[in-house]
């Protein structure tokens, strides 16, 4: 039988234009399309008779299984990707399930990838020239990739000063991940940083935003966006992202005849930062240079003050001819951000207090209300200690933000029935700011009424006539929003702290990294002895207000 083909295609950005003449050749001469239903759209002027595999999204693998089945019936099946196939594409999962049934190069299907244009190239060149120099596509998706990891590599790129193309930097559910992303390559680069946002390069919408790292979280971030964070060198003219390539190390670009004669250009001397120019010691130099980073991290000296440190090492030595340039160095700042409330039960702000967030503010930070009434402090800083003795000292409560325990009260109608007030202080006082999964809130309402809407947290508690109502799961917002189950009705003070706590522990130990409590307990089946049920009924009968 004759046998199939599979060719891995990447068709670039989006536009004809930028379809190689082999992509359109291959996916021409296929009888099977293979792809993400988008994907097929944007090549649809080149299809004639051929079949379609139309798929979502997510279903990547039955996609791949789907295409390697096709072929291995003898026919030619092509499989598309935007960009480059082999970036964050269809290639490497084709061979992993050729490889998974022994596939063999020379016996089994025959295989093609044929490259595509990447994001990294199509965005850089409608910003200027971005990239230019050393340069790392890192993807901020944790769907496939622990996030500990990329947080590594996106640490190791910034402070080795690469260009770092930011693919997957957003989408509906994964938000919080390029904030992380800028606070850390912030504790490495000036905010100043320049910093190109291209949506849907080559497409109907395409869009090109430049920016700095520190506003870059104004914009616009999405699903079809690629981030080009600039190096210490990058900089913008005329509304043009620039890296240059390093030549005014050794040329003058204003004159056209050079001081430097082409055979001088490549003495040690016209380049005392390469490794020749360190001879024998040059390992040792390195070793030095291990050692100073080793001790940055105790001493908070950033990297690239320590390649300035060396330049002018080799300056005061004489190695280093006059004239030639040096990176300037600023020291980057880190942005600090916490929650701030005036209590656990108090919802009242003195003018005080709110003009003393306002000095900490300044013109650099900001303060933004939540929909979960908080306020969240933005401040660049590199003592957030001095920052929260400040807050803390005026009376203000602080929480730390992210993936923790979060305790959402009521105002306890103003105080008027402020029974439960202490053990909400006490709950506080144990689990917030705990470190969870995913953030968890723990709603807790002073009264039947319950009128902040604890019974729609994840975890909520209503007081009544002396004990606690325990709600377990719910989901406050999205088409799919549900109230809390009840699982525990009339319980002591004494045994809803320890409920709670065991609640929390079993979440914090056995859910999975981002995974929801609602989802957890859906899955886990049952959390600190209470089942999990599907069953959404009318939580509770009507009560009387305050009752
Ligand atoms: N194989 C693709 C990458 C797929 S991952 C490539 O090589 O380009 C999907 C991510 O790629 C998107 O989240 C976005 O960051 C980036 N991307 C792909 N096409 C793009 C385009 N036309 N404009 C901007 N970004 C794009």
């Amino acid at each position: 039988m004759n046998k199939g083909k599979l060719l891995i295609v990447g068709f670039g950005p989006g536009h004809f234009d930028h379809l190689t003449e082999r992509a359109r050749e291959a996916i021409r001469e296929s009888e099977v399309v293979v792809g993400y239903n988008t994907y097929v759209d944007i090549i649809r002027d080149l299809l004639t008779d051929q079949e379609i595999v139309r798929t979502g999204m997510t279903e990547e693998v039955s996609r791949a299984q789907e295409a390697v089945r096709q072929a291995e019936q003898g026919r030619k099946v092509a499989v598309i990707s935007s960009g480059d196939a082999g970036v964050y594409g269809m290639a490497g999962l084709v061979y992993e399930v050729l490889i998974e049934k022994g596939w063999h190069p020379d016996t089994g299907v025959e295989v093609e990838v044929i490259p595509g244009i990447s994001a990294i190239n199509s965005c850089a060149s409608l910003l200027g020239s971005p990239v230019m120099h050393d340069a790392c596509m890192i993807s901020l998706s944790d769907h496939l990739t622990p996030w500990e990891t990329i947080a590594k590599r996106i640490e190791a790129a910034a402070s080795a000063d690469f260009v770092i193309a930011l693919y997957n930097p957003k989408s509906g559910r994964r938000v919080r991940q390029i904030v992380e992303t800028q606070r850390i390559l912030l504790q490495y680069r000036s905010p100043g940083t320049p910093v190109g946002l291209v949506k849907s390069a080559y497409r109907e919408r395409q869009q090109i935003v430049l920016t700095t790292l520190g506003d870059m979280l104004n914009h616009e971030i999405g699903m079809l966006t690629t981030v080009i964070i600039g190096n210490s060198t990058t900089f913008v003219y005329e509304g043009l992202m620039i890296t240059p390539r390093g030549y005014q190390r050794k040329y003058t670009l204003s004159k056209e005849s050079q001081d430097l004669k082409p055979h001088q250009r490549l003495q040690v001397e016209a380049e005392p930062w390469s490794l020749n120019a360190f001879g024998e010691s040059s390992g040792k130099f390195v070793r030095e240079q291990n050692i100073a980073t080793a001790d940055k991290r105790k001493a908070s000296v950033r990297p690239a003050s320590l390649a300035h440190e060396a330049l002018s090492v080799l300056q005061a030595k004489g190695l280093v001819e006059t004239g030639i340039t040096t990176i300037p160095f600023t020291k980057p700042v880190s942005i600090f951000e916490v929650a701030v409330s005036p209590g656990v039960a108090n919802k009242i702000i003195t003018p005080e207090q709110l003009v003393l967030l306002a000095e900490i503010a300044g013109d650099q930070g900001e303060i933004k209300y939540t929909p979960h009434h908080q306020l969240i402090l933005r401040v660049p800083t590199d003592e957030p200690a001095a920052v929260t003795a400040r807050l803390t000292e005026a009376g203000l409560l602080l929480s730390p933000i992210g993936d923790v325990v979060q305790l959402k009260a009521c105002d306890f109608c103003d105080g008027e029935k402020g029974e439960s007030i202490p053990l909400a202080e006490e709950l506080n006082r144990r689990l917030g700011g705990l470190k969870v999964p995913k953030e968890l809130k723990i709603g807790f309402n002073g009264c039947a009424m319950a009128c902040y809407g604890a019974v729609t947290e994840e975890i909520g508690i209503v007081y009544r006539r002396g004990t606690y109502d325990l709600f377990l799961g719910g989901k406050k917002i999205g088409r799919n929003a549900h109230p809390a189950q009840r699982v525990a009705e009339g319980i002591s003070p004494g045994e809803l702290l320890e409920t709670v706590e065991q609640v929390v522990r079993e979440y914090a130990e056995q859910g999975h990294p981002d995974e929801r409590f609602n989802k957890f307990f859906k899955r886990v089946k049952e959390v600190a002895g209470f089942a999990y049920s599907d069953e959404r009924k009318p939580v509770i009968e009507e009560l009387a207000c305050g009752d």
